[in-house]
């Protein structure tokens, strides 16, 4: 029987006797603690593991965990990860999570199941387009800006911009809307999640009241450091990288175009 997990991150000298199997436990733990101190139902929270960054080999020992869900947050990173487990055949339901340029909205049309970070009225109909060629239809999420941070992306909540994109929807018969996203400010302290994933709640019930026909049940939000507060304040979609994989390896670089002669 090997000593070590299929696949760890450490450097070779260090053994990590940590399983994902462990981690997922572990985290299981608290999203039924969680579920129960809220009188909520466990089925109701799914559990996203965020795969972004890690090799296809992680997703594979996650599977065999388990998980079926994951959030990648790169179209050409995730297109070179489906081949490798295509090679391995092992399926699993992948959801872009982050920012889609929309001249890669064709590619991610066809790569993933659903586009969960849709931030633009544009996007939404390149994405309507692809699918409609490709035959399918795109379940999405409408990534929504509720904090100050520069860095976040997503749609300002109070924006016409918004409204014209609800209104706009039932034109778009290929992306199918379910609900809303948001990232919380990035705060040591879960609490300061809290009112972000609030407000993203109370924004989701106002908007139900104006538009009935569309479909606003999932909120996606809550991430390592905030996931528990996420449940408290209904989220059914929580979106765990680091808790569950380890520290993420840095980066490859972006690919660039090559300089200037
Ligand atoms: C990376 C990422 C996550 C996971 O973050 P962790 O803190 O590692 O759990 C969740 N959601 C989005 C949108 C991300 O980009």
């Amino acid at each position: 029987m090997p000593l070590l997990p299929a696949y760890q991150y450490a450097p070779p000298a260090t053994i990590i006797l940590v399983t994902f199997a462990d981690r997922l436990a572990l985290i299981e733990d608290r999203i039924a603690a969680a579920c129960r101190r809220t009188g909520r139902s466990r089925s109701d929270v799914r559990l996203m593991a965020v795969s972004k960054i890690h090799p296809a080999e992680a997703i594979v020992e996650a599977v065999s965990a388990g998980v079926t869900l994951f959030g990648e947050n790169r179209v050409q990173e995730f297109e070179s990860k489906r081949a490798r487990l295509a090679e391995l055949h092992v399926s699993a339901e992948v959801h872009l999570i982050a920012h889609l340029q929309s001249n890669k909205a064709a590619k991610a049309a066809a790569l993933f199941d659903a586009i969960d970070s849709v931030d633009s009225l544009r996007l939404a109909e390149r994405l309507n387009e692809a699918a409609s060629k490709a035959a399918k239809t795109l379940p999405i999420l409408l990534e929504l800006k509720l904090s100050d941070e520069v860095t976040k992306t997503g749609l300002d909540p109070h924006s016409a911009d918004l409204r014209v994109l609800l209104d706009r929807l039932s034109a778009l018969p290929n992306v199918v809307l379910r609900g809303l996203m948001t990232i919380a400010p990035f705060d040591d302290n879960p609490e300061t999640a809290r009112a972000c994933f609030r407000r993203l709640r109370m924004l989701r019930e106002s908007l139900a009241r104006d538009y009935p026909a569309l479909d606003l049940r999932e909120l996606s939000m809550g991430m390592s450091g905030d996931f528990e507060v996420a449940i408290e304040e209904e989220s059914t979609l929580i979106r765990i990288g680091t808790a569950l994989f380890g520290a993420r390896p840095k980066p490859a670089p972006h690919p660039q175009t090559p300089p200037a002669p």
